[in-house]
């Protein structure tokens, strides 16, 4: 028997939906936020923010849910220009 096709709004419910979902593991992933570069292991200051040249390091989160943090030495040339 063919399955009735979704209509608008049921496919609008179920993209909000997913998209919640994902605020939220962004959100868990940032509470784990790491404390170190992850190329060099250079300690990133979480006490005093403001002592780490904070405009040049840089966070990547990635879908999957591991959060990356790279010191300034460690960003890559064509990252630090943007
Ligand atoms: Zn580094």
């Amino acid at each position: 028997m063919p399955r009735k096709p979704m209509g608008k709004s049921e496919q609008e419910k179920r993209l909000r939906r997913q998209s919640k979902q994902k605020i939220k593991s962004i959100e868990s992933s940032i509470s784990k936020t790491p404390t170190k570069c992850d190329v060099c292991s250079a300690p990133f200051n979480t006490k005093n923010p403001l002592s780490n040249d904070i405009d040049k390091w840089r966070i990547a989160v990635y879908d999957h849910g591991p959060v990356e943090l790279v010191c300034p030495d460690c960003v890559p040339d064509d990252i630090k220009g943007s």
